[in-house]
């Protein structure tokens, strides 16, 4: 009883010279991990997205923050140059924590940090935290899986939708399993259109869920015939997930019966 979260976490120590890559949550500070809660607490500098909240910075009292992200219609800083700024401060003996919003191994680019760093010989942990995804669709009262309706989720980024060499649209129209889109809000008419192609009907119901957890949070529904539209006239913008695929029609169902 009465036990700090130190004692709880029980984590490795976080030592000098040590960088740990790590996720916020999908925003509100209550998503956080104890782990990474605690983390914040003891790193000497954050070096983070613009997906990390505010609310969750507020939590860093004594790290120095550095923000690598992408604001105000500004390029974001290259990813070698994040990489080199990981080392260059490992090496200078502090503890650095890389902290990314929802989980630093899905679509955060924790995958090549991590291999950075492992080249380098910089001594990593990697600390998961909640993906947008699941965050978004409790939110919004949609069951990632549903027995009956769904037997598999795929998690896509929309980012390169259309380009060559990207995703194959029709061959995971041809599932018939619900689609979680990252980074898909300007690239969704196209998406729409090649899963139309590959067989989904375009009545199959959709969701956009736009800043989930945080103060901006929206969200509307639509079809894959009607979602680009509707993106355009209520006006969404990124950080945004679309929920593609019948789980989407269970909110109804679920938030007929909302507390
Ligand atoms: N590593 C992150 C994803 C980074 S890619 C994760 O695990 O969630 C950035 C994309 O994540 C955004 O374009 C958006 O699609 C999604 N995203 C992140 N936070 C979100 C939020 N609070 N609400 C809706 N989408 C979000």
């Amino acid at each position: 009883m009465n036990e700090s979260i130190e004692t709880i976490v029980a984590a490795p120590v976080f030592e000098p010279g040590h960088v740990w890559l790590a996720g916020a949550g999908p925003g509100h500070p209550r998503y956080l991990t104890l782990e990474v809660a605690d983390a914040i607490g003891k790193a000497d500098v954050i070096v983070h997205d613009a997906l990390v909240s505010d609310g969750v910075l507020s939590l860093a009292t004594t790290a120095e923050l550095v923000f690598v992200g992408k604001r105000g219609g500004k390029p974001s800083v290259a990813q070698d140059d994040i990489t080199g700024l990981l080392i260059e401060l490992a090496r200078k003996g502090k503890r650095v924590l890389r902290l990314k919003g929802g989980d630093p191994f899905v679509f955060g680019r924790g995958g090549e940090e991590a291999e950075a760093l492992a080249r380098e010989n910089i001594p990593f942990r990697v600390l998961p935290g909640m993906t947008s995804a699941l965050a978004a669709l409790a939110s919004a009262n949609i069951p990632a899986t549903m027995r009956g309706m769904s037997r598999a989720i795929t998690l896509a980024t929309g980012h390169a939708a259309g380009s060559p060499g990207d995703l194959d649209w029709k061959a995971l129209a041809k599932t018939g399993e619900p689609i979680v889109v990252y980074m898909g809000v300007s690239t969704i008419g196209t998406i729409a259109r090649l899963l139309i192609e590959g067989g989904l009907s375009p009545e199959t119901p959709v969701a956009v869920l736009m800043a989930a957890t945080t103060p901006d949070e929206r969200s509307l529904t639509a079809t894959l015939a009607t979602v680009e539209a509707e993106v355009v006239r209520q006006k969404f913008a990124a950080p945004a997930l679309i929920v593609i695929g019948r789980i989407v029609s269970m909110q109804a169902v679920l938030s007929g019966s909302k507390p």
